[in-house]
């Protein structure tokens, strides 16, 4: 898993952007170069914790491997789950992530509030890897 895109646990946890100094657009994925705003004249990159909640702006039930950073072994069958694109209004930014366990497509609707949660990825018997999840904030766990 990528190092750096989140932080913290339960409560605390939060997914880790990045923000300009000159022009205040954030990055998630994490942007830690160059700002990639075309219209910018180029700031320092800080990392900046980003909203735990946001809207569903689009989801699907993910039937296909999904594309890095998510770890995929080809070898291993494919389980299809619920992928969520978030919108965070105050970012401006549209976040894509699995929907937390058990919530599928039946569960979801445009404009839903949603929040972050750690996820558990992949385990295997050394590791385990971890991942952010969205889940309704009705639900509770
Ligand atoms: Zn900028």
């Amino acid at each position: 898993m990528v190092a750096g895109w989140f932080a913290g646990d339960g409560e605390d946890f939060r997914l880790l952007g990045t923000r300009c100094s000159a022009c205040t657009s954030v990055f998630f994925p994490r942007e830690d170069s160059h700002c990639r705003n075309p219209g910018c004249p180029g700031g320092d990159l800080e990392e900046v914790p980003l909203s735990r909640r946001g809207h569903v702006w689009s989801f699907t039930d993910g039937r296909y491997r999904p594309p890095s950073p998510y770890v995929s072994d080809p070898e291993l069958p494919w389980e299809p789950y619920t992928l969520i694109a978030v919108e965070l209004p105050s970012e401006r930014l549209v976040v894509l992530g699995q929907a937390a366990p058990g919530v599928t497509v039946a569960d979801l609707a445009v404009g839903m509030e949603v929040e972050v949660v750690p996820g558990v990825l992949h385990e295997d018997a050394g590791t385990t890897w971890t991942t952010w999840q969205w889940r309704p904030t009705e639900v509770t766990a």
